[in-house]
């Protein structure tokens, strides 16, 4: 068999959740490891592509970074079609994203393929006072999701979110 380092992968990542829980800001970090405070919004969806290692093996993720308001709902199964790893953001500060985010899983256990990997990805965790959601880790076990709290401000768990989602993908 080849060795491992020589592998080369592609995924399809697709980012999904409410306006302002901060989808661009990870991908940011993720691409460039940057932040910026005042975001624009994503106007339907925006494309990046970054190569990184994950174990031995060389992927390369293309990323689609969706629009989170309602009136693009009905382009995001091309998003999401086809995708090895959704991963579904709400702001652990805000109560609706996070109910949005729960219609976005439903959603894709019904209309998405069962061999995208989805992780529900609970950002903003650097303002930890301003918590309202603390319910998403048992909800996400329930569910079959991949669970994590992320910053893209601070950078934490950002990278493991994208990586653990790799990881599983490839393994499958
Ligand atoms: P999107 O609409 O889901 O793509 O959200 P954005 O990436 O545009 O972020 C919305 C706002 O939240 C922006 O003002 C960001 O600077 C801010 N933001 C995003 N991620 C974080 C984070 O992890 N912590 C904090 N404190 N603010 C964040």
């Amino acid at each position: 068999a080849a060795p491992a380092a020589n592998r080369s992968n592609n995924a399809k990542l697709v980012l999904l959740g409410d306006a302002g829980a901060g989808k661009s800001s990870l991908v940011l970090r993720f691409v460039k490891n940057q932040f910026i405070e005042f975001q624009e919004s994503t106007i339907g969806a925006a494309f990046f592509s970054q190569t990184l290692s994950v174990d031995d093996a060389s992927v390369k993720f293309d990323i689609w970074d969706t629009a989170g308001q309602e009136r693009y709902h009905s382009l995001a199964p091309m998003y999401y079609r086809g995708a090895a790893a959704a991963i579904i953001v709400y702001d652990i500060t805000n109560q609706a994203s996070f109910d949005r985010a729960k219609k976005w899983v439903q959603e894709l256990l019904v209309q998405g393929s069962p061999s995208t990997i989805m992780a529900l990805a609970g950002n903003k965790a650097d303002i930890l006072d301003a918590r309202r959601v603390s319910e998403a880790q048992r909800y996400a076990l329930d569910n079959g999701l991949l669970f994590m709290e992320t910053s893209a401000k601070t950078a934490m768990n950002q990278r493991s979110s994208f990586k653990a989602n790799q990881h599983k993908a490839l393994q499958e």
